[in-house]
């Protein structure tokens, strides 16, 4: 199942929160759990924290939070196995993007699906993941168990990336480190490594040769010429 970033388009705004959330079972013929539509829309509107007077309510009617718990219990009529949230907080105040990220790990821990976030906020990635995949240009370029990749990023691209969280101490010193050159452009990218036109690193094979991926340390990939044996 999908969870999309904005809440206010990936809900019909003709159909009311009940119809919203058991639609994807009439669709796929699937016979609620719970007896009812109306009981199987109740269920999953309380798993997501909203009272069931809201089954009645207009996606109009609710907030930014609203709706996207409205999104996640749709989501969850499904009963998935995986779940594809993409940047499903990007367009929430910070306090409900903190509740929404809360409700991900109750429900994460209770129904035991494997959760995949996309996210640019780096320190909720790192809250909330076990296991942390970094893109680049459309691909994976370092991947390892979250506390591991943030502890010991190996590639240029993510210790660049990881230099710009922000800490939360107005004495402390930030050693951000700044990309300098162009960011290629996606419709022609460059040949060999898609990173070597901003990289401090860039040998002059990284021009030319694509890297491949390696395990550097064990379950710890990265996709750099630095770590060729
Ligand atoms: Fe930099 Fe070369 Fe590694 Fe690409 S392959 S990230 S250009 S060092």
């Amino acid at each position: 199942q999908l969870i999309f970033q904005d809440s206010d388009s990936s809900l019909n705004p003709r159909m009311k929160v009940e119809k919203i959330i058991t639609e994807p079972l009439s669709i796929h013929r699937i016979r609620p759990v719970s007896g009812s539509l109306r009981g199987e829309a109740e269920l999953q509107l309380k798993a997501v924290g909203m009272d069931p007077v809201y089954l009645h309510k207009y996606p109009s009617e609710l907030s930014g939070g609203q709706r996207q718990r409205v999104a996640i219990a749709r989501a969850l009529s499904m009963n998935p196995e995986f779940l594809a949230a993409d940047e499903p907080v990007a367009s929430l105040d910070v306090s409900i993007q903190a509740q929404i990220i809360n409700l991900f790990r109750r429900l994460q821990r209770e129904r035991g699906f494997t959760l995949l976030f996309i996210a640019h906020d780096l320190t909720l990635v790192r809250y909330l993941c076990d296991r942390v995949g970094v893109m680049y240009r459309g691909r994976l370029i370092e991947s390892a168990a979250s506390e591991e990749l943030f502890e010991n990023p190996l590639h240029p691209y993510t210790e660049a990336l990881f230099s710009a969280i922000p800490i939360p101490d107005p004495e402390a010193k930030m050693n951000r480190i700044v990309l300098e050159g162009s960011i290629p452009s996606p419709a022609n990218p460059p040949e060999g490594c898609k990173f070597h036109t901003r990289c401090a690193h860039c040998m002059e094979r990284c021009k030319h040769e694509a890297p491949v991926q390696k395990e550097v340390e064990p379950g710890h990939y990265v996709v750099c010429h630095l770590y060729d044996k």
